[in-house]
């Protein structure tokens, strides 16, 4: 729990100071803006700037959703990714890099509270097994054998020989020579 809150202050204060470096660059770059022999330069390096502004805007929105995943603690890798590109805001005096390398530690020693078992929910295996096992029960068949009666056929009386009839109510095979069930 700690490790994360540390982890989504650092990765918040990276976007901070990328945010105050790219605000510097500008500033700086609107010093030259006097000098018009450099207008040429000075239009490739604003159209650079621009770039590198949506570059480091991407980076970090990416550090903000990844702060965000650290918060939750899912989605380790996009976390790790987001760390990783923080490594490029540079920032004053190196301080994005080193505090992106902070957050890259901190992911790594933090990376067991995060959810790695999602794929597994072994919840889910036994009431399948036990619908599949209830699913298909007897009765329907213990029913058949129950209520009707044997296959009809014809059955002859092992003592006499004769043709036997079967009888529904009782269940048996009746024998008219040896008056006798069966
Ligand atoms: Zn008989």
């Amino acid at each position: 729990m700690i490790i994360s809150f540390l982890l989504a202050v650092i990765t918040a204060a990276g976007l901070l100071f990328l945010d105050i470096d790219t605000l510097n660059l500008e500033d700086s770059l609107g010093d030259e803006v006097d000098d018009e022999t450099f207008d040429m330069i000075y239009d490739y390096l604003d159209t650079y700037l621009r770039f590198c502004g949506v570059i480091f805007l991407i980076i970090g929105i990416v550090q903000l959703v990844g702060a965000y995943f650290a918060i939750k603690r899912t989605y380790w890798i996009f976390v790790v990714i987001a760390a990783f590109l923080g490594l490029f805001t540079i920032g004053p005096f190196c301080l994005g890099s080193i505090l992106s390398i902070a957050a890259v530690v901190f992911i790594f020693l933090s990376k067991d509270e995060f959810d790695q078992d999602k794929g597994t929910p072994p919840e889910q295996y036994p009431p399948q097994q036990d619908s599949y096992y209830s699913q298909p029960p007897t009765p329907p068949q213990s029913d058949s054998y129950n209520g009707q009666p044997p296959p009809p056929q014809s059955k002859l009386c092992d003592e006499c020989g004769e043709m036997m009839t079967y009888d529904e109510g009782y269940g048996l095979w009746f024998c008219e020579r040896c008056d006798r069930y069966k």
